[in-house]
């Protein structure tokens, strides 16, 4: 394993795309600290739907500020075998987060954008130490506009459905595919169109499309990148 400098290395692309295994296997590898970001905007949303401040007439934008200027304690706990887990409060909140109903609501909530800025002051207070992989859809273009190491992930739309599917499936969630496919581009829409921080590459960040590549594969590109771009030798 090749010594990896203290970087930040930021991991964006579309839903499904297999940017959190890939990141949480990275970090895992490199000894580095993985931070989920969507994770985040999940936990708000979980809020807002639980204080009741999702409706058909949509979010109630002053009842969530109020709720989170409150001081709504969301945050990342590491226990002992290493996967980041969000918590609120002392609740471990990481399965109720995943459920189709939260992905359901997730992205009109983080295209708030006051939202978004007490995330990323969030993300900023955890990532202080460095030596962090963080995933999400603005890392490289705006939570981390300088990190050293910017990957942008992409797949095809069969293989990020399947994946998607099998995820909830093994996870004991209940959804059917055609849900799943309708989340998926509503997710991408919403996320590439929003007018805060919208999903796109960033212009130095390094396209990486696994529709065809084991975790192995994409492990032995990033070490490559890394060997290449910071002159690092085996
Ligand atoms: O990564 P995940 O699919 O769990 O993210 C859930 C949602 O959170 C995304 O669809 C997107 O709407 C939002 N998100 C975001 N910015 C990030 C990370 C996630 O807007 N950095």
């Amino acid at each position: 394993m090749i010594k990896v400098p203290d970087i930040i290395i930021a991991v964006d692309g579309w839903s499904s795309t297999g940017k959190s295994t890939f990141a949480k296997f990275v970090a895992k590898r490199f000894g580095f600290l993985y931070l989920d970001s969507g994770a985040m905007y999940r936990g708000v949303t979980l809020l807002a739907m639980e204080k009741g401040l999702i409706s058909p007439e949509g979010i109630d934008e002053d009842g969530l500020r109020k709720e989170l200027e409150a001081g709504y304690d969301l945050h990342f706990e590491r226990p002992d075998d290493g996967a980041t887990q969000l918590f609120s409060g002392s609740r471990n909140i990481e399965k109720e987060i995943r459920t189709m109903e939260v992905s359901s609501y997730v992205s009109p909530i983080s295209a708030v954008a006051f939202v978004r800025s007490w995330v990323d002051e969030r993300l900023h207070a955890f990532s202080a130490n460095g030596r962090v992989v963080m995933d999400g859809r603005d890392i490289g273009t705006t939570v981390f506009p300088d990190a050293e190491l910017k990957i942008f992930m992409t797949a095809s739309a069969d293989v990020r459905a399947k994946r998607r599917y099998d995820e909830l499936i093994l996870k004991g969630t209940p959804a059917t595919m055609e849900e799943v496919v309708a989340n998926l581009k509503e997710r991408d829409y919403i996320d590439s169109h929003r007018a805060t921080s919208p999903l796109r590459r960033a212009d130095d960040a390094f396209e990486l499309d696994n529709s065809e590549m084991t975790l192995h594969e994409e492990l032995v590109w990033i070490q490559g990148l890394i060997q290449g771009k910071f002159g690092i030798l085996d």
